[in-house]
């Protein structure tokens, strides 16, 4: 930490506002039970490695045993007037406001990002997203999907451990308020808050089978997209395995979304307002500790404003406090796993090893858990592998370029296809560039902003179909 800066005295949020039971069962049919072979796996907490929960580990008996319920519970569920639907849907998003401080800190411990985004980010934004599908409930046939447009059936999803409890939200509710019914395997590393939202829907007295919550890893997922009774596949995670799970779903009727990884763009003019670009470069890849598909990861800075644009960056990323992510004060959590920061670590000393230079700021790093310290690189060319893969991690690559022209080759130039960002005074070059730029999302002077009525998607292998808003709804509607 900068010795010029004012020490903060710690701010640790109370743990003591959630309960986190030893062991954890699945949902299932409206209740929690053992796997059928008894198999449990540990969730633990990234910030200290302390182990958080044991959880049961579901196989092919128990994904059968959730699509059999969810399967049963389709006929009522969609059968229910669409204002019906909503009242439960309601009264989620109610229960998780009330529960949200107890949720942030769950999320924040099973995940290991700081409480400050939790609760100011990500439970916010799941309540949003629950009353905004909500609302769509009984106005479906003005959703553009035909006058009496049908639900799918039975989808299966399966989510990341980058935002748990959002990812969650973005595909139970629009699948909910279009009357599917719903089995969803959460990431292996964050299991609790799904677990806790099964709790959720008990306490809303949503009928039973209709939300099933199958934990387990890439085997679970596997046997749960591939089984021969799911209507529905939803994916979010790694192009991978979005890749298999298309290969898998080829050939058969289940429809199919997946929101893969990114190289987001975030392009700043000499124009631009610098200081607020530059807190929208640190926003857009600091944010989450980088590790989110949509991260501005390289950051491509005209030529004339590079050396005061990367002077201005270094001095504000001096200021982030790097730490224990139940304090208050937190910029900077933990790394999700042991897993990811090692693929963080590999790629950055890649970056190295290809010539590009490497920069932290100066901050001490806790003794325990996963930590990578905020990381910036110049001297970057787009043929460094920094420049081309997905670091999901704290990592910014800066490029630079002279003419409108060439950033729009540069920020095109890569796989993938989800997320810019342009920092300009001129409207008319953002409206432009928006047009040339293949990025699902594209922000103008701002960056990583999330609304739940806006779709988010992307271009190429970042992925097909869109979540969020109107068209999030396109996905669970059998189109007439
Ligand atoms: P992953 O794709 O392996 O895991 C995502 C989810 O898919 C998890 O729930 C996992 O259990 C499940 N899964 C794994 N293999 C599966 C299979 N064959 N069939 C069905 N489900 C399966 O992602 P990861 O290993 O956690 O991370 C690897 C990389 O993926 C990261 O470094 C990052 O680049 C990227 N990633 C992207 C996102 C995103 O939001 N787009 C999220 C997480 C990770
Ligand atoms: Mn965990």
């Amino acid at each position: 930490m900068n010795a010029k800066l004012f020490a903060y005295a710690p701010a640790p949020e109370s743990r003591a506002v959630v309960d986190i039971a030893p062991s954890y069962g699945l949902f299932v049919d409206g209740e929690f039970r053992e796997a059928a072979a008894g198999k449990v796996f540990k969730t633990l907490s990234p910030a200290s490695e302390e182990v958080l929960s044991e959880v049961a580990y579901g196989e092919q008996e128990d994904i059968d045993a959730a699509v059999r319920a969810a399967r049963a519970a389709f006929g009522p569920w969609s059968a229910l007037p669409g204002a019906e639907r909503a009242k439960y849907l309601f009264r989620i998003a109610r229960i998780i406001q009330e529960r949200s401080r107890e949720l942030a800190v769950l999320e924040t411990l099973d995940n290991g990002k700081p409480i400050r985004e939790t609760r100011d980010a990500d439970l916010p934004l799941v309540a949003a997203h629950f009353f905004y599908y909500a609302g769509w409930a009984d106005k479906l046939s003005y959703a553009g999907c035909g006058p009496d447009p049908r639900p799918l059936g039975v989808a299966a999803q399966v989510i990341p451990w980058n935002f748990p409890l959002l990812m969650l939200a973005w595909k139970v509710a629009p699948a909910l308020a279009t009357g599917n019914t719903v089995v969803l395997k959460p990431a292996e590393t964050t299991p609790l808050s799904a677990l806790f939202f099964a709790d959720i829907c008990r306490q809303a007295g949503l009928p039973k089978g209709v939300v099933n919550i199958v934990p387990g890893d890439g085997a679970t997922g596997a046997a749960l997209v591939g089984h021969p009774d799911v209507n529905k596949v939803a994916f979010t995670g790694s192009t991978a395995v979005g890749k298999q799970i298309a290969r898998t779903v080829a050939g058969t009727r289940k429809r199919l979304t997946l929101e893969l990884g990114g190289k987001g763009a975030n392009i700043v003019f000499e124009d631009a307002p610098l200081d607020q670009a530059v807190e929208g470069i640190v926003g857009g890849i600091f944010f989450n500790q980088g590790q989110v598909c949509c991260a501005g990861s390289r950051l491509l800075v005209q030529e004339s404003v590079q050396e005061e644009v990367l002077d201005a960056l270094k001095r504000r990323l001096s200021t982030l406090r790097v730490g224990d992510p139940l304090d208050k004060n937190t910029d900077v959590g933990a790394i999700n796993s042991a897993e990811q920061l090692a693929r963080i670590t590999e790629l950055a000393e890649a970056g190295e090893a290809e010539g590009a230079q490497r920069w932290s700021p100066p901050c001490e790093l806790p003794g325990e858990g996963y930590w990578f310290a905020p990381t910036v690189f110049t001297g970057v060319s787009q043929a460094h592998r920094i420049a081309r893969e997905e670091i999901f991690g704290p990592v910014l690559s800066v490029l630079t370029f002279r003419t409108p022209d060439e950033a729009v080759a540069k920020a095109n130039n890569t796989p993938y296809g989800l997320s810019a960002g342009i920092w300009t005074e001129k409207g008319s070059r953002i409206l432009k560039l928006a047009n040339q730029l293949r990025a699902g999302v594209v922000w103008a002077n701002t960056f990583n902003k999330f609304d739940p009525t806006s779709p988010f998607g992307g271009y190429k292998e970042s992925g097909y179909g869109r979540e969020g808003g109107r068209h999030g709804l396109e996905a669970y509607l059998e189109h007439a």
